[in-house]
């Protein structure tokens, strides 16, 4: 996927401040922070939507709730923290390679808008 920004980013093409990295998933900071901590956290696989998503990446995606929890602990946000994944249109996904937000260091609002 010689397009995909995430892919560029996990293959070293594009620079990043990555926070964690595995066999499946690599944990970035997120260049326009919306909070304190802001992160991304990528499948190495490129799937570019929630609706993608297949059987077989069923371990990709306990992979990626593993390390939010450890990612979040690692940076010190004993406090709490929120995960947002959007999928499509109407949620504003912009970049088409799954994600989820890792958001912290502060009180957040919800719901979001
Ligand atoms: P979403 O697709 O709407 O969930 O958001 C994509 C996120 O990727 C946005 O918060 C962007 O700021 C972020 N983003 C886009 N390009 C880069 C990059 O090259 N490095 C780090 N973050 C990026």
């Amino acid at each position: 996927m010689q397009e995909c920004v995430f892919c560029k980013i996990i293959q070293g093409e594009i620079p990043a401040e990555v926070v964690y990295e595995d066999e499946y998933v690599v944990a970035f900071k997120d260049i326009h922070p919306a909070a304190p901590v802001h992160l991304l956290l990528v499948p190495k696989k490129h799937i570019p939507t929630f609706f993608d998503i297949e059987k077989e990446d069923e371990a990709i995606l306990g992979r990626l709730q593993l390390a939010a929890g450890r990612v979040a602990q690692k940076l010190g946000l004993e406090k709490g923290f929120r995960m947002v994944g959007n999928c499509g249109e109407d949620a504003g996904q912009l970049v088409f390679h799954i994600h989820y937000h890792l958001l912290g260091g502060r009180t957040l609002q919800w719901p979001p808008g």
